[in-house]
């Protein structure tokens, strides 16, 4: 059976995610979705690990393969223990390249066994960042064309208080 890990932190997952996850299921008898506690490019989430695995667990039902599960510790350790073939990353830009080949690198040294796929999204999507999908909500923006319709409330949830103060 080939299966695959699609680790990040997803937080919170948008429609680039989730193309990357269709396109991943295509080639993969199994994805495993893995949501990490913390990652090297972000030191702190606006959702906490459960509310992001809850959101992907919405934003992924109905796709028979696909699973989410928890990443806590090194990714290769779970990668092996999980009995995957692969580890599957999104590569958006040149952007991306630098940071993802030193991580591919150093997890084919740990884990030789284990190969890093890297799927590029539709042209729509390689503008998306979770990161710039926070941003437009924090200022009140329509984040509907970027993130799955269950992603919304949650997201506009976030920063309501934030208004609320603002506005009083
Ligand atoms: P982000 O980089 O948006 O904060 P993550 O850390 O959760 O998101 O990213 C997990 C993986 O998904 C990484 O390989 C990242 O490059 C990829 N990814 C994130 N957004 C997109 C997108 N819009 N299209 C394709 N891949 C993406």
């Amino acid at each position: 059976m080939r299966l695959a890990i699609y680790p990040g932190s997803f937080d919170p997952i948008t429609n680039g995610h989730l193309d990357v996850i269709h396109r991943a299921a295509r080639l993969f008898d199994e994805l495993i979705v893995a949501v990490a506690l913390n990652d090297q490019k972000h030191t702190s989430c606006l959702f906490s690990i459960d509310e992001r695995i809850a959101i992907l667990e919405e934003a992924c039902e109905g796709k028979a393969k696909v699973r989410v599960a928890k990443l806590n510790g090194l990714l290769v350790n779970f990668a092996r223990d999980c009995g995957a073939n692969a580890i599957v990353r999104g590569l958006r830009a040149v952007s991306d390249f630098g940071f993802e080949f030193q991580m591919a690198l150093m997890n084919r040294k740990m884990e030789p066994d284990i190969e890093t796929i890297f799927l590029m999204p539709k042209e729509d999507y390689t503008y998306l960042s979770s990161r710039i999908v926070k941003e437009i909500a924090r200022l009140g923006g329509d984040v509907s064309a970027f993130v799955a319709a269950c992603v919304v409330p949650p997201l506009l949830g976030q920063f309501s208080d934030q208004a609320w103060t603002e506005s009083s």
